[in-house]
């Protein structure tokens, strides 16, 4: 039974609401009605560790809807979540129903700091399979502390009235009851809007993905030390060479400075002696000689040297790039090289 309290008889004052705003195009649409029924919108974005969503789009959106916009970055407490969820996995490592707990959890707290009615999403009913059937949706709504106070918009009406429709703080007429995976409605209202420009749907979460989704597995099997390690994970070729070494190489110059900027201050970067081809992190502690040779043999392996002799590869530590060092590549096979990438 959803309870009411001080939130009645107080319509004349200015409704207050937190949108979660991804820049696509459900998220808007929710936003625009809100808008339109004369609420006050705090547009928050979330921030994944590992990209996601859109965040110009997002900020476009919120430009385009004259709506305030506030990111929230997704931070170690996420990765928790990532690692333990209590509703399990999708297809590879995405925990949608607790993602999305944690998420709205942010939002929730960010409501009560600014004194804001309720919180509303651009979710529809039985548009994702695990996140937004009935069941989840419920599960979310409670998991959040949100009970009541969740609203949304674009299918409202095929779910229980929510306080500040009961309230009347909005208007449920002018809520929607869409259902299922079409976007068609969503699309003209946007054209009828003249909203443009929203992200396309799906495929941004990167714990989705198989190959990253075996990264990550690794990482929380053998640990991290940072939340910057983990951002990292985006980038490179990836090697396990035992439980405890492991090492990245760049794919280009962007992914090698990238890598760089994220390193881990006891990490060691190798490169070729003229810098031509993937630099290489070396993660682990106290590094003996045969694995340092194995690191050097895969970048050369990946370099355009891979079929000369070994070379002499030069390696420091992050935390010391003055003192340089050299190592002679162990070139292995292929075949090898492909057992230890993760
Ligand atoms: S797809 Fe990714 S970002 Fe979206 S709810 Fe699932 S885990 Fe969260």
């Amino acid at each position: 039974m959803i309870q009411t309290n001080s939130h009645m008889n107080n319509s004349k004052k200015q409704v207050k609401a937190v949108g979660l705003i991804s820049g696509g195009l459900d998220s808007t649409v929710a936003a625009k009605i809100m808008k339109d029924l004369g609420v006050d919108v705090y547009g928050v974005y979330f921030a994944m560790p590992w990209g996601c969503c859109d965040k110009t789009k997002a900020i476009e959106a919120a430009m385009q809807l004259e709506i305030k916009f506030i990111t929230l970055q997704l931070d170690e407490r996420y990765l928790e979540v990532v690692k333990n969820p209590k509703f399990g996995y999708g297809s590879a490592m995405n925990p949608c129903v607790d993602c999305r707990i944690h998420m709205f959890t942010r939002a929730r707290v960010y409501m009560d700091q600014i004194g804001a009615d309720f919180v509303f999403t651009g979710e529809v009913l039985g548009q994702r399979q695990m996140s937004q059937m009935r069941h989840s949706m419920k599960w979310i709504e409670e998991g959040s502390g949100l009970q009541g106070r969740l609203v949304r918009p674009l299918c409202a009406q095929l779910l229980e009235p929510t306080i500040p429709e009961q309230e009347g703080l909005i208007d449920r007429q002018k809520l929607l009851r869409l259902n299922g995976r079409s976007r068609r409605e969503q699309v003209l209202i946007a054209q009828a809007n003249n909203i443009t420009g929203y992200s396309q749907p799906a495929g941004g979460c990167l714990l989705t993905n198989q190959d990253f989704a075996r990264r990550i597995k690794d990482t929380f099997v053998h640990g991290y030390r940072n939340f910057r390690e983990t951002i990292a994970l985006k980038w490179g070729r990836h090697f396990r060479i035992n439980e405890n070494f492991k090492v990245i190489l760049g794919r280009d110059e962007e992914e090698n400075t990238s890598l760089i900027r994220y390193a881990h201050s006891d990490d060691i970067i190798m490169q070729m002696p003229d810098q031509m081809g993937p630099t290489l992190i070396l993660k682990g502690t106290n590094p003996p000689n045969e694995i340092l040779a194995l690191a050097a043999g895969l970048i050369q392996k990946f370099s355009r040297y891979k079929n000369d002799s070994p070379q002499e590869l030069k390696y420091w530590y992050v935390k010391d790039k003055n003192t340089v060092y050299s190592i002679n590549a162990n070139l292995i096979s292929e075949v090898e090289i492909e057992k230890l990438r993760v």
